[in-house]
C-alpha cells in the first residue's frame, strides 16, 4: 500500500474512533455517524461494521470474533482475516469490508464481548 493511501486511512481511523465517541457521548445520532463515514467512500455495509467496530474499545475488555460464511466465495483478504474460531482483543480484529477487496459482499460475520470481573456481558453477533 502506498504511504499517501496509509495516512489518509490512519486519518479515517481517527475521525470513526470519534464519531464513536461522540456517538456514546450523545452528541451524535448513529445516522449521523454512519452519513459521516460513508463520507469517506465506504458502503453502507462497510460503514456500519466499521462504526460497530469502533463502539467497542479495548480499554472496556471488548473481544471479537470473525469468521467466513461457508456459503460465500471468499477474496484471499477475507481469508486471511478471520479467527479461527478464536476471541481475540478487539483491536487486533478487523472489521467485515475493511483491508478487504471484496468489501463485505462475501458477508464474512463478527461477534463480540466484554469481559466484566471475569463475566461474559454484552455477546452480540452483527450479522445482516
Ligand atoms: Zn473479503
Ligand atoms: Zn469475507
Amino acid at each position: 500500500m502506498n504511504r499517501e493511501i496509509r495516512r489518509l486511512l490512519k486519518q479515517q481511523e481517527k475521525a470513526l474512533v470519534r464519531f464513536a465517541e461522540q456517538l456514546r457521548d450523545g452528541k451524535v445520532s448513529e445516522k449521523q455517524a454512519l452519513a459521516r463515514i460513508r463520507n469517506y467512500g465506504r458502503s453502507p455495509e462497510q460503514a456500519w461494521h466499521q462504526l460497530e467496530h469502533a463502539k467497542r474499545p479495548k480499554e472496556e475488555n471488548w473481544q471479537a470474533k470473525r469468521w467466513l460464511d461457508p456459503q460465500a466465495k471468499h477474496c484471499p483478504d477475507c481469508l486471511r482475516l478471520h479467527t479461527k474460531g478464536q476471541w481475540r482483543a478487539v483491536n487486533l480484529v478487523k472489521p467485515p469490508g475493511q483491508a478487504c477487496r471484496c468489501r463485505t459482499r462475501c458477508r464474512c460475520q463478527i461477534a463480540y464481548r466484554r469481559f466484566v470481573n471475569g463475566n461474559i456481558l454484552d455477546q452480540v453477533t452483527l450479522a445482516r
